[in-house]
């Protein structure tokens, strides 16, 4: 006699089922468990003022934090103030970054970053999007950055490479552009997390789902994942 058929399970199908309300629960227990795994999540990038957290994200654009963090101590001896930026010369300025990439655009943007401070903010960083955006060199992913880490303010969500692969592989997102990525994350995060969220994310792209080898067998969120192997 012939057996009748089982219907096949298949995850992606159960996914595309998955209400807005269902995906942010699920968003919210993988934050839950990614802040248990790695309760000592902060900004990788080493500061203690919102103008060296500025420069080293601008530092940090194409180079790996732990770079940036060999060069920024001297950096940061050397230039104390947005004014002393400012009146660096671009040329010596190249050579002291010259080691995280792309120096010749960087020392534009910092220099040029430097000097809008001191020309229209007394030399302070501001602590909103809109001017924070309106300074040479920095974009929305930079303020975010700025604004999470130095002032404490979730404005919203800095999507880089980890971030925007690994959303995808939750299916958090189906964009594939940072800015349409951090709109669907937004709806989907609470926005207390939304500074830890990238935080979390990238140490876990770092320790577990490394870009091509996901290790799905030791990931503490694979029962949350549409695109576990396991
Ligand atoms: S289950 Fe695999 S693909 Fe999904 S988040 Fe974990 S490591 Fe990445």
């Amino acid at each position: 006699m012939k057996r009748p058929r089982r219907p096949i399970k298949r995850k992606g199908a159960a996914r595309a089922a998955e209400s807005p309300a269902e995906r942010r629960a699920r968003t919210r227990k993988i934050v839950a468990r990614l802040r248990r795994e790695f309760p000592e999540a902060k900004c990788a990038l080493d500061h203690t003022s919102p103008l060296q957290l500025l420069v080293a994200t601008i530092l940090s654009a194409q180079c790996t934090d732990a770079r940036v963090n060999m060069v920024t101590p001297a950096l940061f001896a050397k230039y104390r103030t947005a004014a002393d930026y400012a009146a660096a010369d671009p040329e010596q300025f190249q050579r002291e970054i010259q080691s995280t990439g792309f120096f010749r655009n960087k020392t534009k943007s910092i220099l040029g970053m430097a000097q809008a401070l001191v020309e229209r903010h007394g030399g302070q960083v501001p602590d909103t999007m809109e001017t924070l955006v309106a300074l040479p060199g920095v974009g929305r992913k930079t303020a975010n950055v700025v604004l999470g880490n130095a002032f404490g303010k979730n404005e919203g969500i800095v999507v880089d490479t980890h971030v925007q692969r690994i959303s995808g592989l939750l299916k958090l997102t189906r964009e594939s552009t940072p800015e349409k990525i951090e709109r669907d994350l937004v709806a989907l995060v609470p926005r207390k997390d939304w500074t830890i969220f990238s935080h979390l994310v990238i140490l876990h792209g770092r320790k577990t789902c490394i870009a091509r080898r996901p290790k799905c067998e030791s990931c503490r969120v694979s029962d949350l994942c549409p695109s576990s192997r396991i």
